[in-house]
């Protein structure tokens, strides 16, 4: 079993409209941008950074627009919902909140003894905000104080035909399961980065998922640094997984492969981190390229959609 997991590092996600995916996560939610770049697998779209203020690992979701992207199909094999941690208490304070801004779909229940604020975001993405003791600092700076503000993601919860062997790889990966009730097992990793909770939903009978907007894309394991990362790349080759060389992605080192249930897991490096090309009071104002797409900039200012803050 692994131990160099410390728990989610981001969340990526598809969009349609850019403006109202940035209008949403900085706004609404109250998350500050830390990045402002593009896909680097296909840089005319923008690849966007919403987190705590640094964009600590485990606060950051992520998202790649594509202006006129069709929805995504819900189903199985993929990520459900997306969880973050708020405050106890807060939820009151939240749904008044999310209502103001128009947000779909609200409800709440209640899932292994913890309230959850169930919604959608501006493509139909399942979101949850769920009341937990955090100690992370949250950013504070759009507008949503310190007693109600995201400390980061809870957890992501996949649904699936098949939980068996993705329940057997996140053991291998250093997970344990803590609760099960019903169709729901939940898995945390010891020792981690508050963002440590992964729950399963088995749904047997489901079709499978198409992804669109709204769609999740991958989740992001967290390692603090290459080492730790070349660990665990040698440790699922050995086992089998088919995983992708490493790959520079400027603000951390990433890999991937496929889950058996079908979702995209990486695993990404807490090294360098979304400083190391901007300075820590302007994260995610600018239009950041990296090196191989910095010749595009002219154009790619051009056509991508103007975006507030
Ligand atoms: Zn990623």
């Amino acid at each position: 079993m692994l131990n160099q997991i410390k728990g989610l590092h981001h969340v990526t996600s598809l969009a349609s409209s850019a403006r109202a995916n940035n209008a949403f996560f900085t706004d609404a939610l109250g998350l500050r941008r830390v990045k402002k770049t593009v896909n680097f697998d296909a840089p005319d779209v923008y690849h966007l950074y919403y987190g705590d203020a640094a964009g600590s690992p485990g606060s950051v979701m992520t998202y790649f627009p594509f202006p006129n992207a069709a929805r995504g199909k819900k189903g199985a094999g993929e990520v459900g919902t997306t969880s973050f941690s708020v405050p106890a208490g807060s939820l009151k304070a939240w749904a008044d909140r999310l209502t103001q801004y128009g947000a779909d779909k609200m409800s709440q229940d209640t899932r292994f003894g913890t309230n959850r604020l169930l919604f959608e975001g501006p493509d139909g993405d399942a979101f949850a905000l769920v009341e937990s003791n955090d100690d992370r600092k949250p950013w504070t700076g759009n507008g949503v104080g310190e007693e109600m503000a995201i400390r980061g993601f809870h957890s992501a919860d996949m649904r699936l035909q098949d939980d068996g062997a993705s329940a057997e790889l996140l053991k291998f990966m250093g997970y344990e399961e803590v609760e099960r009730d019903g169709d729901v097992t939940r898995f945390a990793v010891p020792g981690g980065n508050e963002a440590n909770v992964i729950d399963i939903e088995a749904i047997p009978s489901a079709g499978a998922a198409g992804q669109g907007a709204g769609s999740v894309h991958h989740i992001a394991f967290a390692v603090e640094n290459r080492a730790r990362q070349l660990e665990v790349r040698e440790a699922l080759l050995d086992t089998g997984y088919q995983v992708t060389p490493v790959i520079d992605r400027d603000y951390f080192w990433a890999i991937y492969f496929r889950s058996p249930g079908g979702v995209l897991f990486e695993v990404a490096t807490n090294e360098p981190g979304f400083d190391v090309d901007e300075d820590s009071a302007h994260l995610g104002e600018a239009l950041r390229l990296p090196s191989q797409h910095a010749h595009l900039r002219e154009r790619l200012e051009r056509t991508l959609e103007p975006l507030e803050g």
